[in-house]
């Protein structure tokens, strides 16, 4: 019945205020405490709606855990580091990172883990997989420590709230969700604004029936992010499928059992996402004390890292069944078929320190 509470939140609030934003439709969806998609289930994995890189393959972790070891040793190896996990889901990426970076034991033994997650139902499944290494909670980045960190991201940028404009001759026109007659919830106009401030310059002059779509809480997250590796040193780690701030048009979509979900249908029981606009968060990220890498393709990332090593050392140890499993994971993660090029991987760093590792040609 979940399904419909939440409908019914929604509906009421529109009757009351009027037609909301995108934004709003999605936060509510996703992060609703009681009736949130993310909230009341664990939607990763082969069983869930969607599987991430870290849940294919060991491999996608172990090397972000080596990532994060050269970070700190480019820091100069400060004894206290906090290692950030922006929406970690099921905890399997920090978990194998965080075996990774044993082999490095003063690195191990530096960190504190800092998990940012809304969800109580992921909260208490990463409380489990990382119970020996206590981490600390919070429900944003706001009310992280001061000093030295490296944050990571996977798909969590993508599940932040959009809102969409619409050009329509001279005018822009925001996209909100309101009623239909039936009671529905269908996609409404604003009313006309003939300038707005929130579409980018670059899409100012963009043709008729354009659409543009606007994460402001991606930039914002991105900016504090920013701020403190420019004051304390460190680095940070977004992956998660995108373009490059060139595109416009509709990503945000709907996915339920690994299939496409009309996104306004039944809110709160399938994911919500859109596609990252790489271009803000660089522009958002690019201060006088930091510098941006990227975006580049996962795959070319993965393989920079030494993908095909590790899976080559993985393998000698493995049976014929398993050498398969590793092989097929290798390709999904680095192919064009597969997440290798749709994927992309951006960094922040503090200016004049060398690039991180995978960016030093990027
Ligand atoms: N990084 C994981 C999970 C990705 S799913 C992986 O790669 O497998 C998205 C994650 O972000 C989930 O843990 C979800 O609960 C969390 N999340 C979504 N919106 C959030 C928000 N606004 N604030 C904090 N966490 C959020």
């Amino acid at each position: 019945m979940d399904t419909f509470e939440l409908q019914d939140i929604l509906r009421r609030e529109i009757r009351l205020q009027g037609p909301i934003t995108l934004a709003r439709y999605m936060d509510v969806s996703l992060t609703h405490p009681d009736h949130g998609y993310y909230s009341k289930q664990d939607p990763l994995g082969r069983a869930g709606d969607f599987i991430t890189a870290p849940e294919i393959s060991q491999m996608f972790g172990e090397l972000i855990g080596l990532w994060a070891c050269v970070v700190w040793q480019q820091l100069g190896q400060p004894t206290a580091i906090n290692l950030v996990e922006l929406g970690p889901g099921r905890a399997t990426l920090m978990a194998d990172m965080l075996r990774a970076a044993s082999l490095v034991p003063s690195f191990s033994e530096a960190i504190t883990v800092h998990l940012v997650e809304t969800s109580p139902a992921l909260r208490a499944v990463q409380a489990e997989v990382l119970a020996s290494n206590k981490p600390e909670w919070h429900d944003n980045d706001t009310t992280l420590p001061a000093g030295p960190l490296v944050i990571i991201a996977n798909e969590f940028f993508d599940a932040l709230p959009i809102r969409q404009f619409e050009r329509r001759g001279s005018f822009w026109y925001e996209r909100l969700v309101g009623l239909a007659e039936d009671g529905q919830l269908c996609f409404v106009h604003s009313p006309p604004q003939s300038v707005n401030p929130m579409v980018p310059d670059s899409h100012k002059n963009a043709p008729d029936g354009t659409i543009v779509e606007v994460c402001l809480a991606a930039s914002s997250i991105v900016a504090r992010l920013a701020d403190a590796i420019g004051q304390y040193g460190g680095g940070a780690l977004i992956i998660d499928y995108g373009h490059d701030g060139r595109h416009a048009g509709v990503t945000f979509q709907g996915v339920k059992d690994h299939r496409f979900h009309p996104p306004l249908k039944r809110p709160g029981d399938a994911d919500l996402t859109a596609h990252v606009d790489f271009g803000a968060l660089s522009t958002a990220a690019n201060t006088v004390y930091t510098k941006t890498y990227g975006p580049i393709a996962q795959g070319t990332f993965l393989e920079t890292l030494g993908i095909r090593e590790r899976a080559d050392k993985l393998m000698v140890k493995a049976d014929a069944a398993l050498r398969a499993e590793i092989r097929s994971a290798l390709a999904r993660l680095t192919s064009t078929e597969g997440m290798g090029t749709l994927f992309k991987v951006m960094a922040i760093g503090k200016s004049k320190m060398p690039p991180p590792p995978g960016f030093e040609i990027a």
